[in-house]
């Protein structure tokens, strides 16, 4: 139902913007995704959308704490792939400290990745929006947009101002065809949590099932993580024209963890 579509994902060359990447391309969208990563490993991800949306899919090297690299990746997208019709502002980055430790370039750094880039991306994409009378942004926030944890105080400020953001930019263009929403998923099966576990094992002294249920998953209610593809079938439903009434809206995809 996305044919003739084109999608522009923040942070897709793994993890959960790929799978958002994925989902959208199978739909029949033109995608083009973005992030760091082995060369290779891109490469084969713009194959497999090519492949899977029978139509086109691009890479940015676009560096999401830099303003002028986002306006090229969205002006670039715009004259190869067409002006977005979608976006989906997902990069992110994690540093846990306390706040009296916590490194100033990682602050400056997770507020530009999360929050910063995602005001470059909407300002540069919601005009072409506005032409057509249709646009989805959809921003990945997280529960901690909704809640706080301890010792992740970039993070938390950052997820918190994303859903600050798309609640003003959902006002602002609320009859225009356009929706704002954010996703807050709890901890998703990534790549990124399966490393992190055998570190934890080892630092702990825990078996793997204990760092998942006792660590991981200790404020997760459900005990199990959420999966990519259950986010992907989530912005999947946000592009459909049944969705079109919700907007400004933070959706919690996190087995129970804000309901505490
Ligand atoms: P990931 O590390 O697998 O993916 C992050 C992506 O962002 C990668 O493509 C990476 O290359 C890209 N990226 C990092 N820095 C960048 C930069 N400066 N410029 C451009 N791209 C950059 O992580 P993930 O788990 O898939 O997380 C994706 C989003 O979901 C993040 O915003 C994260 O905060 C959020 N989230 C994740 C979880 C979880 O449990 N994994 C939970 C809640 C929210």
């Amino acid at each position: 139902f996305l044919k003739g579509k084109t999608a522009l994902i923040t942070g897709s060359t793994s993890g959960i913007g790929l799978g958002y990447a994925k989902a959208l391309a199978a739909e029949g969208a033109q995608v083009m995704i973005n992030g760091f990563g082995d060369q290779t490993a891109i490469d084969g991800h713009v194959s497999e959308l090519t492949a899977i949306s029978g139509t086109g899919a691009l890479h940015s090297a676009a560096d999401m704490t830099k303003p002028d690299e986002i306006r090229a990746m969205v002006a670039d997208c715009t004259e190869k792939l067409g002006a977005p019709d979608i976006l989906i502002n997902n990069a992110g980055i994690q540093h846990v400290a306390p706040v009296d430790e916590f490194p100033e370039d990682k602050w400056d750094a997770i507020l530009a990745i999360i929050l910063s880039s995602a005001f470059h991306t909407t300002k540069a994409a919601l005009p072409g929006m506005k032409s057509k009378g249709w646009g989805r942004v959809i921003n990945t926030g997280s529960m901690h947009s909704l809640v706080a944890s301890p010792y992740k105080s970039a993070y938390n400020a950052a997820k918190h101002g994303l859903s600050g953001f798309t609640k003003t930019i959902a006002l602002e263009v609320a009859t225009k065809g356009i929706t704002v929403n954010c996703i807050c998923p709890g901890y998703v099966w990534t790549p990124l949590v399966e490393g992190q576990i055998p570190d934890t094992m080892k630092t702990r002294n825990l078996t793997r099932d204990q760092v998942i249920n006792d660590v991981l998953l200790a404020n997760q209610p459900q005990k199990q993580f959420v999966q990519v593809e259950q986010l992907a079938a989530l912005a999947l439903f946000l592009c459909r024209d049944e969705a079109s009434a919700i907007t400004g809206a933070n959706l919690s995809v996190d087995g129970g963890w804000t309901a505490q």
